[in-house]
């Protein structure tokens, strides 16, 4: 089965929603950055919440860029999707680790412990838009909905659930984002708040619940109608070409220290990919190797 989000119309085009299935594409940011499974739950809720954000958007190349830097063990994670399905992360600490809840359940909030959640929006403007606000837990889906309220006004359901294997696999994740637009009822936001009363998105998750099946759970009491289906997945899209590109708007006294022995190795923080340039090419970047 592939990853992928569907995009729902309710209540007449007041209240929309998101859906999504990304174990396949959680499964593989773990295993290029062979994150501990409490890494892998944190990273994995944000690529969720993060790829159907992206979704969101409207033109091919608008790009969004979510950055939670905090005082926990994981230190920070950034996430950066487009509007097509395609998404990459990476957390500043992949091997970070803190003790399980009381409740046997990964300690999210406790690696990313208190910070900030910025949110960029690059959609071909000027000046990209950008949002910041403080981490709420560090749970990763509240932090998003709070995002939502107060920097862009529209109330918004957030959840998000990464089920880690005992073997340390991605068993399943996903999650979903239901917002009022404007002109909602004060009836649609109480059928709406008791979305959030559905049993906890893991549970639901381990049952095997389909995208189809969530948006049956929490918007079944209205007429919704699935708009759209997108295959998503992780993608780093990175290329040598496009990291020589990168390294020419570098300083020439940066190129000079990278450039060691006569060749200059790059590493990817997205997907772990170490680019390697030999002289010839460094001597396009008008840089002595010695
Ligand atoms: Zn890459």
């Amino acid at each position: 089965m592939t990853d992928y989000i569907l995009r729902v119309s309710a209540a007449d085009g007041l209240v929309r929603g998101f859906f999504a299935t990304t174990h396949v594409l959680v499964g593989e940011a773990a295993k290029i950055h062979k994150t501990t499974p409490v890494v892998t739950a944190a990273l994995g809720r944000l690529l969720t919440g993060g790829v159907m954000m992206g979704y969101t958007m409207k033109s091919e190349k608008d790009l969004l860029t979510l950055t939670i830097k905090g005082d926990g063990a994981v230190g920070g994670l950034l996430v950066t999707a487009d509007s097509k399905g395609n998404v990459k992360g990476y957390a500043n600490n992949p091997q970070a680790d803190v003790p399980l809840k009381e409740n046997g359940k990964l300690d999210v909030g406790g690696v990313v412990g208190g910070g900030s959640l910025t949110v960029v929006k690059d959609l071909g403007l000027k000046e990209p838009y950008s949002g910041q606000v403080e981490l709420v837990n560090g749970e990763i889906a509240m932090d998003i909905a709070y995002y939502f309220a107060t920097s862009e006004q529209v109330p918004s359901v957030v959840s998000l659930g990464v089920l880690v294997d005992v073997d340390y696999s991605v068993k399943r994740a996903g999650g979903f984002i239901i917002q009022l637009m404007p002109g909602a009822t004060d009836e649609l936001i109480d059928e709406l708040e008791k979305t959030t009363n559905i049993p906890n998105i893991t549970k639901l998750l381990d049952e095997g619940k389909t995208p189809e099946d969530l948006a049956n759970i929490t918007l079944g009491n209205m007429d919704f109608e699935v708009l759209e289906k997108l295959p998503c997945r992780f993608d780093c899209g990175c290329s040598k070409e496009k990291v020589l590109r990168a390294l020419a708007t570098l300083p020439k006294k940066d190129l000079q220290n990278l450039a060691q022995g006569g060749k200059m190795e790059v590493m990817c923080h997205f997907c772990n990919t170490a680019h390697i340039f030999d002289e010839h090419e460094i001597g396009e970047l008008n840089v002595k190797t010695d």
